[in-house]
């Protein structure tokens, strides 16, 4: 197994369940790859946790929600294979492993105007993990993104993300927090860390346990250099250790989980229409994920898709300065769709529903950015909305926002001129864009782009606010502004693989020996992103699938 995130360790788990010998490499010095960083969600229509929770739905109804999102980039088999495995993927791994899951039974999907979507019940999230449980392998774990936690602490999505944006505001969330942070606190006195891992810490922690209850070998520091090739089938691979290269030799296959391309700046140039154009790619992966697993796989003859709609999973990011002089990537998943915020390009106008998906953000915004120049924009608020909600890697009150203020990446204005000429916005469409915000947020109704149209919109807002709950005046002085450039999650150009995660060659034949998984197989979805979890889902249960083909198969 090369690669330690969910695809690859679910791929690995599921392998030992099957009495085979499994090892991972993984080039990291710690376990986990994007898969700890992430919201822990996975996209599993018809699992057991919101079967539990009374959620049902007709056999064919998430493939209609499919079909209309993904159009021609629909693929029946692929389609068909997730759909039939990932509950039973899923119901494995809470069976017999220490991964766990929540239901998401009121997560909506993405696109809710669309046929087939559903208000909640087709997610479901690794549920908290105590981190003692982990005991010595707990300091080889990849820690979450700094600006995603306060002060290293995740926070978890629902009640717990719930109750921080409401401390200051009921005595309910006070106490919560108040005891969750003190816990924390004297977690980290005592052990250096916090030990309440949640969302994709938690997954990746529970993945972990559960590789490591089953002795499978677990190596950090071991990075795929190439293939070992013979008589055309895959063999092993060539490694870069600490002691120096070493091969290791496969008797059944390789399975290549690098999680895709994020940081490879050539294949960007190839797949991003942005970087060819000249501005950089930020994306909030792991800086590891240079796109390893493409390249081990073409050397095999194994081909990369390049006809997916979008060749990553955009999002927003901007870039926090840290205190080390490192920068940081905040992927903006939580606060555009909170009241009282809109985004605007430097020519003062908005561009998109900002309350939508990262995904179709992005989308959106390389759509409104002029030919010639770089892509950027601006997220727009009050002192009530950053005071309530916080704005990126700035957290609510009561944390302070000095050190951002200082380092320019909060940028503030006493008036909307001031706060335009600080970002360089146009002033004037700056202040007419707000004012007809305003007005709209009066009525409840966002006449240009439909803000809160939407269960995911409104499930995003804040439920107190009405008549819309994304939508709120800019009135309160001083205004906000935070940068935003093109980021992503991860990408989702992957080698072209068949439904048992095999690799293809150029004449659709399996390269013997070859699977790929994760982020390094061309994402089922197209190019499209019609969920929350729709890549975290497929990773594990195509790694599932991949392994059970593997055990099932002498030759594979
Ligand atoms: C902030 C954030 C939130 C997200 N939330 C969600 C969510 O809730 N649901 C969802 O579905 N998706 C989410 N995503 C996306 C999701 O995390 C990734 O798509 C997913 O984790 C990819 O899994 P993977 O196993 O393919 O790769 P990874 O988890 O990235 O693992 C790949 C591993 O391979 C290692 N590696 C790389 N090169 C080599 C080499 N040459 N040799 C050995 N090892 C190598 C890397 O170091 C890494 O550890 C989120 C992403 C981010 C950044």
């Amino acid at each position: 197994m090369i690669g330690s995130g969910a695809a690859g360790l679910a791929a690995a788990i599921t392998a030992a369940s099957r009495r085979l010998r499994v090892l991972v490499a993984e080039k990291a010095p710690q376990f986990g790859g994007t898969t700890a960083y992430s919201g822990g969600w996975l996209w599993v229509p018809h699992n057991h946790a919101v079967r539990a929770d009374g959620f049902e739905e007709p056999e064919d109804a998430p493939r209609m929600y499919l079909r209309a999102v993904l159009g021609n980039q629909y693929d029946d088999r692929k389609i068909d294979a997730y759909l039939h495995a990932a509950p039973r993927m899923a119901a494995f791994f809470a069976g017999q492993t220490a991964v766990k899951f929540l239901p998401g039974s009121s997560v909506p999907d993405f696109h809710g105007h669309l046929p087939g979507a559903v208000k909640g019940g087709r997610s479901m999230v690794a549920a908290p993990y105590d981190g003692r449980e982990l005991g010595p392998l707990l300091p080889r774990l990849r820690q979450p993104i700094p600006e995603t936690t306060l002060c290293g602490m995740g926070i978890a999505a629902g009640a717990d993300l719930y109750h921080f944006l409401h401390a200051t505001r009921t005595f309910a969330s006070f106490l919560h927090v108040a005891r969750r942070f003190g816990r924390h606190l004297a977690q980290r006195l005592r052990h250096g860390r916090g030990m309440q891992l949640v969302n994709g810490n938690a997954l990746a922690a529970r993945l972990l346990r559960s590789a490591a209850d089953l002795n499978i070998g677990l190596h950090e520091n071991l990075e795929a250099k190439r293939l070992i090739i013979e008589q055309g089938r895959v063999a092993g691979a060539l490694f870069n250790a600490p002691h120096g290269p070493c091969a290791i030799r496969a008797r059944r296959a390789v399975i290549l989980a690098t999680g895709g391309f994020p940081h490879d700046a050539l294949r960007q140039q190839t797949l991003f229409a942005h970087v060819r154009a000249g501005t950089p790619h930020a994306s909030a992966a792991p800086m590891e994920n240079n796109g390893a697993g493409l390249r081990l796989g073409e050397q095999a003859g194994g081909q990369v898709r390049a006809d997916l709609v979008d060749a990553a999973a955009w999002a927003p990011v901007s870039l926090p300065p840290r205190r080390d002089g490192s920068v940081g990537r905040y992927p903006h998943l939580i606060d555009r769709a909170k009241p009282g915020l809109i985004a605007v390009t430097a020519d003062g106008r908005r561009f998109v529903n900002e309350a939508g998906p990262y995904h179709d953000f992005m989308r959106a915004l390389f759509a409104a950015t002029p030919t010639g120049r770089s892509v950027a924009a601006w997220l727009i608020c009050d002192f009530r909305f950053l005071h309530r909600y916080g704005l990126g890697a700035v957290k609510p009150f009561p944390v302070p926002k000095g050190f951002y203020l200082r380092t320019g990446y909060l940028k503030r204005g006493n008036s909307l001129a001031a706060l335009a000429a600080a970002c360089g916005i146009d002033a004037a469409a700056l202040a007419d864009s707000v004012a007809t915000h305003n007005a709209d947020a009066a009525s409840g109704e966002d006449r240009a782009f439909g803000r809160g149209g939407t269960p995911f919109q409104r499930a995003g807002g804040d439920a107190r606010i009405s008549p819309n709950p994304c939508l709120a005046p800019i009135a309160t002085p001083p205004f906000y502004a935070v940068k935003i450039v093109p980021g992503s999650l991860g990408t989702f150009a992957g080698l072209n693989t068949d439904e048992h995660a095999r690799v293809l060659d150029a004449a659709g034949q399996p390269v013997p020996g070859l699977f790929a998984v994760g982020n390094d197989m061309a994402s089922i979805m197209g190019g499209h992103y019609p969920s929350g979890g729709i890549t975290l889902g497929p990773a594990m249960t195509f790694g599932w699938l991949a392994a059970h083909f593997i055990a099932d198969h002498q030759e594979s």
